[in-house]
């Protein structure tokens, strides 16, 4: 997969090949990324990427022409399906969804904003999808474009080891995850739950789908209501609810 990203602060994406499960993506050929910087594009000796906004009022806005040649020249040479992508607070919400959807890709233009935000004939102009990280303002598009470019990543084929695999991360199935425990089996009085240590697969997997489904109804009811459960998940999630409600009127 070929990752561009058009930003003021190349430098600031050097985080992303450097480290972990991203770092070796790009070291094994998996994923390119590189930065595209609008100052080269711009159309003066100072390099001139910003302006005072039209109307007045405070801060710069970045200029349509450098950001327009920049995201031209971040699409040369793509080949196959890509698309282009701002980050912007008033874009949809990233999540697990928008993540499976851009991992199909075979190419992806992150546009980072600086300063007030991007001129709006640029959105017109590239027709390209929003995605906020949420409802937050950033300095700058670039962090959250590496938590993008992360989260699409670790979704590639290959990417991720078995035991690592993506499959079995929160939202994966539309649950949150079920907790984990390593070393040592008893830690201030805290035991590792019995079943973990029992070796019977069958009763770890039910478990552990107990546990991502009541943790979902505690933490995230937002999730269920959307999903339709099946029998036997619908007879663990019960299980969990009887024993959280003993628990807490113990
Ligand atoms: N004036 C804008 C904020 C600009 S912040 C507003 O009020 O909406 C500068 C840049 O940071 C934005 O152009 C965008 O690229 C990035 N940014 C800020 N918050 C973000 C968020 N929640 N999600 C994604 N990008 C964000």
């Amino acid at each position: 997969m070929d990752l561009r990203v058009v930003t003021l602060f190349p430098k600031m994406l050097d985080l992303f090949g450097k480290y972990g499960v991203t770092g070796r993506a790009v070291e094994a050929g998996r994923v390119r990324l590189s930065g595209i910087n609008p100052r080269d594009f711009a159309d003066d000796l100072h390099g001139t990427v910003d302006d005072r906004p039209y109307g007045g009022g405070p801060g710069m806005v970045m200029k349509v022409q450098p950001l327009e040649k920049a995201w031209c020249a971040a699409k040369q040479g793509l080949a196959g399906d890509y698309q282009t992508v701002i980050l912007s607070p008033e874009g949809r919400s990233f999540d697990a969804g928008v993540a499976r959807k851009l991992a199909k890709l075979d190419g992806l233009i992150l546009i980072c904003g600086r300063y007030e935000g991007i001129d709006q004939r640029f959105y017109e102009l590239t027709q390209a999808e929003v995605v906020s990280l949420g409802d937050f303002v950033l300095s700058g598009g670039e962090l959250a474009a590496l938590v993008v470019a992360d989260s699409v990543v670790r979704l590639l084929p290959g990417v991720l080891g078995d035991d690592e695999s993506a499959n079995q991360d929160s939202f994966c199935a539309g649950l949150l995850d079920y907790p984990h425990y390593t070393r040592p089996e008893s830690f201030e009085g805290q035991q590792v739950p019995d079943v973990l240590l029992s070796g019977d697969h069958g009763a770890i997997a039910r478990w552990r789908l107990k546990q991502a489904l009541g943790r979902t109804w505690r933490l995230r009811p937002d999730l269920l209501a959307g999903r339709t459960l099946s029998d036997e998940e619908q007879v663990l999630l019960d299980q969990y609810k009887l024993e959280f409600e003993q628990n807490s009127s113990e």
